[in-house]
């Protein structure tokens, strides 16, 4: 069994564009441009858009945060994300989510240039994606596959089956997968809490991957001998014997599945570390598509 480090993943792709950006400095060019909007006080989006910007600096990309206050007008958000779609010094717009309930988040995400989209959520480009264009891809999704692709995974009429079907996680990975494309050409299944014997198609999965935000749910008899894991979920569990008083699990019995599985992530360690690597990506596509 191997266990597949998305740390180490995610810290190559850091250093593969670190490269790519000192090149751009070394020939007196302008370097892509982030800006992450944070609309409140929310204390873990908060983190996580510290951790872009942070990451972006890392490698010599531009990361600003704009803090917005948590009562602005939808339109003065709207405006804001305007400015930004016009400002050529960046490169990428993203737009922290859950955002306060008085601004209406499709349309916000809608509002943002399908150019900037870095995280692939606009409409144009997750149709894009579903048609098989090139296109901004989901970070998480897109380091799911990137993982697959590192580790030399078989893909190509691979059986994948998918566990959950949210709009950011378990809908675009099945599309990306599905794809007629090098990296993808899979079978995918797609199973959801209407889906009345997950085991019955887990089962049969060469590859599983779970997003659904249920602890330790896939268990070893629900999978295959051999089969390769990928576990998106991140949840917290009490734990009296951690500092915190908790601690993060997956989706997958890890314990259990890893002895039977070929591939497996951990979590923490396997998918995490991969979106925000997929993001500094996205961003540097942008750059390019925009120079
Ligand atoms: P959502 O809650 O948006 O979606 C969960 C999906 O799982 C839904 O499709 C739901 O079905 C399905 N589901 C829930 N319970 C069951 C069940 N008992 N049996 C079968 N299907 C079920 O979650 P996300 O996709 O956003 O996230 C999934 C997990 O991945 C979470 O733990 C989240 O924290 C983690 N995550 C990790 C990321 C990372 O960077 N590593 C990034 C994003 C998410 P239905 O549609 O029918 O409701």
């Amino acid at each position: 069994m191997i266990i597949i480090d998305g740390k180490k993943a995610a810290s190559e792709i850091r250093i593969e564009l670190k490269s790519e950006i000192d090149n751009l400095k070394l020939q007196g060019k302008s370097v892509p441009g982030l800006v992450a909007i944070l609309v409140g006080n929310n204390p873990a989006s908060e983190s996580y858009v510290r951790g872009k910007s942070k990451a972006c600096e890392e490698i010599g990309m531009r990361g600003k945060i704009e803090k917005l206050p948590s009562d602005i007008p939808e339109r003065e958000l709207l405006a804001v994300i305007q400015k930004y779609n016009l400002d050529d010094d960046y490169n990428g717009i993203l737009v922290q989510l859950p955002l306060p309930k008085h601004i209406n988040e499709e349309k916000i995400i809608e509002a943002v240039s399908p150019h900037k989209d870095v995280d692939g959520f606009h409409p144009v480009n997750v149709g894009n994606l579903v048609i098989g264009k090139d296109t901004f891809l989901p970070c998480t999704p897109a380091g799911i596959q990137e993982l697959l692709v590192r580790y030399n995974i078989p893909l190509k009429g691979k059986h994948v089956v998918v566990v959950g079907r949210s709009n950011i996680v378990g809908k675009p990975i099945s599309n990306i997968l599905l794809q007629k494309k090098e990296n993808a050409n899979a079978v995918v299944t797609i199973c959801h809490s209407a889906s009345n014997d997950i085991s019955y198609f887990t089962k049969q999965a060469d590859i599983v991957i779970a997003a659904i935000g249920q602890p330790n749910f896939i268990k070893a008899d629900m999978v295959k001998d051999g089969v390769v894991v990928i576990d998106v979920g991140i949840n917290r569990i009490e734990d009296s014997s951690a500092a915190k008083g908790y601690k993060i699990v997956g989706d997958v019995d890890f314990d259990e599945v890893s002895k039977k599985s070929s591939y497996i992530t951990p979590v923490p360690g396997g998918v995490g570390p991969m979106t925000i690597a997929m993001l500094l990506k996205n961003t540097f596509k942008a750059y390019l598509i925009q120079e």
